[in-house]
């Protein structure tokens, strides 16, 4: 799923690479890109009109920042309007102060409602719930017989109106009387749990091939007989452009709380995934990726915009980039460095700014014109880096402004406090010096400072 958006988004990103500054006819010409590139994906009309304005609108309003050229900027923007259809942060379940917790699963047939609430059982009792399936879908053939299997597949207790219940509830007295009648087995099924103790109660209710006024009534009596604390809408991510139209359906119909995507692990374009959550106000909850109980988990919008764009590097880059450079005061240090004022204090700060990106020879690969440095990185030992931190951090901030005055004992107590060497400090000293010097010809001669000042 997804892989022609991924393509296509990826090509518009790169036309805007090594562009110093973005026209408005850039702009515009990536925003029709994306545009297309999502109504192939058969994301919702207004979806795509909303998603490409406000990307426009951004990008045209973006400052200049001295952290981010203009195609970062332009991914980030695309990025973070992603997570927001997607539906911005991750939505929990919400349990019930007084459990049994109702969940109750609506949605067409053959969505995965079935297998969906094996897959939910399974992983309610990995939560440390003690969830119960009820056997709601008395429409179906089979649908019974099919929530049993995959309840004891998951080692979870299912309700069903038949004197068929699996695992450890004994609810078969009250099931029986039930057949035939969904509200009054879901009603039983709640009075049973409470009797045995089960937390979590999952409701599977029945599908028809569409969307039909029986159905949306039945479910909403079922509904207003257990008074969910959840009702999950389970959409298959593969129907396309019909998705809005049930997803419209079932939100007028049974008012859902939340929204199950199944068969994500479909080749379809994604359209549905992209659509649902805006056009119904309601998060995804949960992602099912396959046949199997385990193929299923909490849905994150962040984890999912980083699929799509599938620039997972780029976009820690850009996050890291952001929080740590100070563009400021990395030009000042260069002045510093150039003049020849630049101190221990400023080297350790820089340094540090430097382990706070993360590995320095990881790194400095993914930074845009870091290329020239590759060598000098790729032996750059990140061990080496917080045994010079450990000697700078022993030094008192006299000695840092001025190195010059450390001396002998100086340099035998701070190799103490440190746990190095005297040899190290010695090192150290001797390397910042000629550092420094050879910064300050290099600036006479208005050569490249180079890597002058980063041991290795
Ligand atoms: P229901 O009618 O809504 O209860 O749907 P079912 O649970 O019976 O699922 C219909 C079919 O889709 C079954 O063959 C399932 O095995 C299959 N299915 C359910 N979820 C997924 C999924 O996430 N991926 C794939 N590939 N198949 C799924």
């Amino acid at each position: 799923m997804f892989d022609s958006l991924q393509d296509r988004l990826q090509s518009a990103f790169k036309n805007l690479r090594g562009k110093g500054r973005l026209s408005e006819a850039d702009i515009d010409a990536t925003a029709r890109e994306i545009r297309l590139a999502l109504l192939d994906a058969d994301v919702a009309v207004p979806v795509v009109r909303a998603f490409t304005a406000r990307v426009k609108e951004r990008a045209l309003g973006v400052e200049v920042s001295k952290a981010l050229n203009p195609a970062q900027q332009v991914v980030k923007i695309v990025n973070e309007e992603l997570v927001t259809i997607l539906g911005g942060e991750t939505r929990r379940v919400r349990f019930a102060k007084n459990p049994p917790t109702v969940i109750m699963l609506a949605g067409l047939q053959g969505a995965g409602k079935t297998t969906l609430a094996g897959k939910l059982g399974r992983w309610l009792k990995e939560q440390g719930n003690s969830p119960m399936l009820v056997a709601c879908d008395l429409q179906r053939p089979n649908a019974v017989n099919q929530l049993q299997v995959v309840g004891q597949q998951a080692g979870v207790t299912v309700f069903a109106p038949e004197a068929g219940n699996t695992g450890g509830g004994d609810g078969g007295a009250e099931g029986t009387r039930s057949v035939g009648d969904p509200v009054q087995v879901a009603r039983d099924a709640i009075a049973e749990a409470r009797r045995t103790l089960h937390d979590v109660v999952v409701v599977d209710t029945a599908g028809r091939l569409g969307i039909d006024a029986d159905l949306m009534q039945q479910a909403r009596d079922i509904r207003d007989a257990v008074n969910p604390d959840e009702v999950l809408f389970v959409i298959d991510a593969m129907i396309g452009q019909d998705a809005v139209q049930t997803a419209e359906a079932f939100a007028e119909g049974v008012d859902f709380t939340g929204v199950v995507l199944t068969k994500l692990d479909g080749d379809a374009r994604g359209g549905a995934a992209l659509s649902v959550r805006e056009i119904t106000g309601r998060p995804i909850m949960f992602a099912s990726t396959g046949e199997k109980l385990t193929d299923f988990d909490v849905f994150h919008p962040d984890r999912m915009a980083g699929r799509i764009l599938d620039m997972g590097d780029m976009l820690s880059l850009i996050e890291q980039a952001e929080k740590v450079y100070d563009a400021e005061q990395a030009e000042k240090d260069a002045e510093r460095m150039l003049g020849g004022t630049f101190t221990l204090q400023d080297f350790l700060k820089q340094m540090e700014t430097l382990s706070k990106m993360g590995s320095m020879s990881k790194l400095m690969g993914l930074l845009p014109g870091m290329g020239q440095f590759k060598d000098q990185i790729a032996n750059f030992d990140d061990r080496e880096l917080d045994k010079v931190k450990a000697i700078i951090l022993s030094m008192t901030p006299k000695e840092r402004d001025d190195p010059k005055i450390i001396d002998g004992s100086r340099r035998a107590r701070i190799s103490k406090g440190s746990g190095t060497s005297v040899q190290d400090v010695n090192q150290l000293v001797t390397r910042f010096f000629e550092a420094r010097k050879m910064m300050q010809q290099m600036a006479k001669g208005g050569g490249m400072p180079g890597m002058g000042g980063v041991p290795g």
